[in-house]
């Protein structure tokens, strides 16, 4: 396992929080309207580079996978389709949460 590769996650599906808890104890909660809108696939990365921003936070959004990619970090795909963004775990870290 990598060093920085939280110790749990727990999905709260039906609150729409994400809860990691780091190797340091650190617990991180984030709304799956705050990862959507943190979304990297290539759409919204594009999105980004034309100066248009994140996408909004929309609260009703909800994570409807995640995966592991290797060591290094989570696939996260949403109900409104978006399923390409990974998620490095420094990239989750840097996200603040509630
Ligand atoms: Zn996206």
């Amino acid at each position: 396992m990598h060093h920085d590769a939280p110790q749990a996650i727990v999905d709260h599906r039906r609150g729409g929080v994400l809860e990691i808890t780091w190797p340091d104890g650190r617990v991180q909660r984030l709304r799956h309207g705050l990862l959507r809108a943190r979304c990297r696939c290539a759409a919204c990365e594009r999105q980004r580079r034309q100066g248009l921003g994140d996408a909004p936070a929309d609260a009703s959004v909800r994570l409807t996978h995640l995966a592991p990619v290797g060591a290094q970090g989570l696939n996260l795909q949403f109900s409104d389709g978006h399923d390409r963004g990974i998620y490095p775990w420094a990239y989750l870290r840097q996200l603040g949460g509630l």
